[in-house]
This record gives structure tokens, sequence and C-alpha cells, in this order.
């Protein structure tokens, strides 16, 4: 077989070697962008991948030229023995790289066995350093719990650790500073990601987005002016800029204002077995079914063709856009 055949490309020439498993569609807060309060119809644990399923779908995926994967949810860490999935799939030949994103509420009690299992990168989600503002974002409070759990993970070793802070206008302004500030003085980036229309509830609206553009303006005046990493990895979601006092590196994810659709190598398989090629997919590919009766390759076939499948790109910016059936939670962030 050529490379080319063993890799996965799209119409489009996009290359495709990272994939992001969700877990699980529960999460253990409920930050008003992604779920609704009350109410949330959670899928049935029997349709959930197990861990033998999950580690079987990277090997075929590996195989196709898969070499990047990111661990989400839902919350990661409310899935039980989740540092035996990333062991499991530590050893998988040909992946490379290993991240999680999670909310970090639960990381004091896992990020040792997490780090003994093979995991190094984290992104944990935080967008405000202020109690109430936490407690109005996620319904929940757990803000202390977070901060130790960054900080425990710090000191076991976990690095790079990432910030996300979702860009919400008229909500989060006054965290900006200070989130750059708190990444700054310990060696975490911050990823400011613009909200998108992913809610459950139909929240969103342009309006509403705080944009990469402002967030660089406000820490250029209040900090130091940012300049945009040249040799940054252009298929990477955030756009990087160092300041130019040194003291670190900011990501901007910039979804709505700069779509980066034509750089996209992202696949997502969701926690009960299908495959996305975009967050706003219309569509999606069940595989579970192939998990639980087909060959490997019958596996290798139905991802080739959900790439093959691929839409250029999401259309928040434009009339046509439709938002996806399911919302951020249940697709795996
Ligand atoms: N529970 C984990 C967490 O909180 O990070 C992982 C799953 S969560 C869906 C993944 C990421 O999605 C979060 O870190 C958050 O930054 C981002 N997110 C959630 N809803 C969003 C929205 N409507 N717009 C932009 N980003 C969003």
């Amino acid at each position: 077989m050529s490379l080319r055949e063993q890799q996965l490309i799209d119409g489009f020439a996009r290359i495709h070697d990272n994939l992001r498993i969700s877990v699980t569609d529960r999460c253990n807060i409920r930050c008003f962008y992604c779920m609704p309060d009350e109410g949330v119809e959670f899928t049935d644990r029997s349709e959930i991948l197990t861990f033998e399923e999950i580690e079987r779908f990277v090997r075929v995926a590996a195989t196709l030229g898969v070499t990047k994967l990111r661990i989400t949810g839902g919350e990661p860490l409310v899935r039980k023995d989740l540092p035996k999935l990333i062991k499991r799939l530590a050893a998988i030949p040909g992946i490379r790289d290993l991240a999680m994103t999670t909310n970090g509420v639960l990381l004091t009690q896992h990020a040792q066995s997490l780090y003994d299992a093979g995991l190094r990168r984290l992104n944990v989600h935080l967008d405000t350093l202020d109690r109430d503002r936490f407690r109005q974002i996620t319904r929940r409070d757990d803000l202390p719990r977070v901060l130790d759990g960054i900080e425990t993970a710090r000191q076991i070793g976990f690095s790079p650790i990432k910030i996300n802070i979702v860009a919400v206008k008229n909500l989060i302004e006054p965290d900006v500073v200070p989130m750059a500030i708190y990444c700054r003085e310990r060696g975490f980036e911050p990823r400011f990601i613009e909200f998108m229309p992913l809610d459950a509830q139909d929240l969103w609206a342009r309006r509403k987005v705080l944009s990469a553009d402002e967030i660089i303006d406000t820490l250029s005046r209040e900090i130091s002016p940012l300049v945009a990493v040249p040799d940054a990895d252009p298929r990477a979601p955030a756009t990087e800029y160092r300041y130019a006092d040194g003291g670190g590196v900011v990501g901007l994810v910039a979804s709505v204002t700069r779509p980066f659709c034509l750089n996209c190598n992202r696949l997502r398989l969701t926690a009960d077995g299908n495959v996305r090629y975009c967050l706003f997919a219309l569509e999606e590919t069940d595989v579970k079914h192939i998990l639980r009766g087909g060959s490997d390759e019958d596996l290798a076939e139905a991802i080739r063709g959900t790439v093959a499948d691929k839409w250029i790109g999401h259309q928040i910016n434009s009339g046509r856009f439709v938002p996806p059936p399911r919302p951020m939670y249940s697709i795996g962030g």
C-alpha cells in the first residue's frame, strides 16, 4: 500500500493525524456555554465505548497515520480508571503525542496516576480566578479544587500545562488580564477560545463572542505587546503569540473571527462511538456497531470514508450556519 493510501487525506488535501477521543458525556460541572443546569440526559453506559473498544479504534487509526491523541469529554476524569486507558493508548505503536483536556475538579486525586500512566500534556479549563464568577459560569463552587488540581499537576511535572478560557463578551473581560498574569507567573499558556455556537440552550450570538483581536489588544496594552510566533504549527487550532518582554506565550483559538478550517487535521470519536470530521459536523459515522461486530478493515474503511466526506469548513459566519445536533459536552471538546 502506498503512503498516500495509508494516510487520511480528505478532498481538500488535508492530512488527518490528530484524534480527539471523548471518554464520557458526563460532567461534574455545568458551564452555561456547554450544558444546561438541569435535566441533562446522559448516554446509557451500555452505549459508551469500553476501553478495549477505544484502544482498538486507536490501533486502527494509528495504522492510517493518526499520531496525536487528546482525551476529552464531558469530563474525562469522571470516567472510572482513566489512567488504565491512558497507559494502553500511550503504548500503541505510532502514537507520539497524548494530551488531555479537563476541568481540573478531580485533578488533585488523579494527577499522579495519570502521570505514571504516561500522560504529560494537560489543558485545564479555567475561565476566572473570581469565585463568584466561577460559580456563575459553572453553577458549581469548585474554584479552590481546580486551583489545587492545577498546582498539584505542576508540582508533579506535567508540561506543558495550558489553561482554556472561553471568551464570552460582557462576562470575562475582568478576567483576561488576571488569567494571563496567573499563567505567566507559573509558566502556563493561556488559551483564549472564542465562544462557539455549541451550547445546549441556544444562547450563542455573534455579539457574545469576545474576539481574539480584542484580547490581543487588552494584553498588549496591559501586560506587554504580543507578537505572533512566526514558526508556530499552522495546523494547531490556537494561533500563538509571544509577549515582547519574554514573559511567555498566549494562545488564541479564533474559531469564529478567524476560522482555521483549511488547516484542520482533526477527527473526533464520541463517547458513544461515532466518528466526526468537525465539531460542527451535521453528520457522523457510527463505528460502535463495527467495534461490536465488524473487522478492523471495516473500521479502517469507515474512518477513511468519514475523512473523504469532510466538508471544507464550518459556516459559523454565514447565514447557512446550522448548529450541530449535539452540544459540546456530548461531542467532546
Ligand atoms: N470537561 C473538560 C473541560 O472542561 O475542559 C473537557 C470537555 S470541554 C467540552 C472542552 C473544552 O471546550 C473546554 O475546555 C472549554 O474550553 C471548551 N468549550 C466548551 N463549550 C464551549 C463553547 N460553547 N465555546 C467555546 N469553547 C467551549
